[in-house]
């Protein structure tokens, strides 16, 4: 099981002292983690590593999950693509599947936490018997909401506003409940398979197997096939790299394969792709974390050219690995690509290739933001930060 001194090459010893000292202040205290999947997802990826580390430092917490029905999950999928901005159709079945479906959970909730956290809008429901029950109750909103179907959201914020209080990403996500207000935004784990160092030897023979060869620099995106990605943009940049430096490009991404939305985008990237041998459009299965490592690692350049972005783990993944990055500034991006300093900040085609092509050419440049790049993840968006943050933000409420 993960302890935080297995951090403490990464972060050094006062820092775990003084997460150890927070950790002190709160023994015992009973956090209750609520989400809908036990796998898959990056919440669930989260509270796998975060839920031992809390143990490891004298909390007591729980993480159940929410028992649904397919009919409760297409739903929230639904509810999901609401957040997210796209127009959907909903009715007063669906919000009675909701209702229903919270109430058959409502078990889960027995009274014995001292914080109860409701993950996401799935869980939300159970927000309904908040009343009368102890401890804190806090609505952890982790995409972002700007463009949130307004029914939907009228239908959800009347359970968020029953919690003592909501944490979001970003300052700019933050919605009106009239209640308590935290920002706490996600992170990578320094020490999981996408993310831990590998060899030389292991590098190559990952590059060998993914028939990536490495003989030129290598642009590298890695993505769903998601047109907020905009891959089909990576491609069109990439040509005009190519012209001034010699040069090959990686997309990688899964999850396209039972996602229809994404086989399209697929298939339109590999129409735009055609047989340009310097083009490399690979699809990777869900367990492909140490590729997606070896691949951000094999970077001359990681791009990162989405339209949109809640936080950007893959520009996170990609800064950790001390490559120079090249991103549009949106959402998460946008605290952790500070342009010039960690990273280049670049949108639309010939933009992103000029910084790409200024990169390339300029190697003290690109290892320079690497550098910094690296020590921002370091400080602010790894896993036993986000605990630190976890713990100020838990006794603070406590205080409340
Ligand atoms: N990812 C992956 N396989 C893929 C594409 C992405 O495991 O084929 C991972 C990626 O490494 C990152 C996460 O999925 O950890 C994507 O998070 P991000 O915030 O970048 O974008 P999202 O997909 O949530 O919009």
């Amino acid at each position: 099981m993960v302890k935080l001194d297995d951090y403490t090459p990464i972060i050094g010893r006062e820092q775990a002292q003084a997460i150890r000292e927070l950790g002190r202040k709160l023994r015992g205290a009973v956090v209750q983690h609520i989400n809908s999947a036990a796998v898959g997802g990056g919440v669930a990826e989260i509270l796998k590593r975060l839920v031992p580390l809390m143990q490891d430092v004298g909390l007591r917490p729980r993480w159940d999950v929410l028992q649904g029905t397919e009919e409760f999950y297409t739903v929230t999928k639904t509810f999901h693509n609401a957040f997210h901005g796209q127009a959907v159709q909903v009715n007063e079945r669906m919000f009675e599947i909701y209702r229903e479906i919270s109430r058959q959970n409502y078990q889960l909730v027995d009274g014995g936490a001292d914080f109860v956290i409701l993950h996401d809008q799935q869980p939300l429901g159970l927000a309904e018997i908040r009343e009368g029950h102890p401890g804190k109750w806090l609505w952890y909103c982790h995409v972002d909401p700007v463009d949130v179907d307004e029914r939907v959201w009228n239908f959800l914020r009347s359970f968020a506003s029953r919690c003592d209080g909501a944490i979001y990403h970003l300052p700019e996500y933050v919605k009106d409940l009239g209640n308590r207000v935290y920002v706490m935004p996600p992170a990578i784990d320094p020490l999981s398979e996408k993310n831990r160092d590998v060899t030389e030897e292991e590098r190559r023979e990952v590059l060998a197997r993914l028939g990536v060869p490495d003989d030129l620099p290598l642009v590298i995106q890695v993505s769903r096939y998601d047109r907020l990605k905009d891959p089909l943009g990576v491609i069109r940049s990439f040509r005009l790299i190519r012209e001034r430096v010699p040069c090959r490009l990686v997309l990688a991404g899964g999850g396209a394969g039972d996602d229809p939305e994404g086989m399209a985008v697929l298939e339109e990237v590999r129409r735009e792709a055609g047989d340009d041998p310097d083009i490399f459009v690979l699809e990777l299965p869900p367990t492909a974390d140490l590729e997606i490592n070896v691949l951000q690692r094999s970077a001359a350049v990681v791009i990162q050219k989405s339209v949109r972005e809640g936080f950007g783990l893959t520009v996170t993944e990609g800064l950790w690995k001390g490559r120079p990055v090249v991103a549009s500034p949106v959402g998460g991006i946008r605290i952790q690509v500070l342009d010039g300093q960690t990273g280049l900040a670049a949108q639309g085609d010939q933009a992103v290739a000029g910084a790409v092509v200024r990169l390339l050419q300029d190697p003290e440049l690109a290892g320079r933001l690497g550098r910094a790049g690296r020590e921002h993840v370091r400080q602010n968006f790894i896993l036993p930060v986000y605990l630190k943050r976890w713990l100020e933000m838990l006794l603070e409420e406590r205080g409340k």
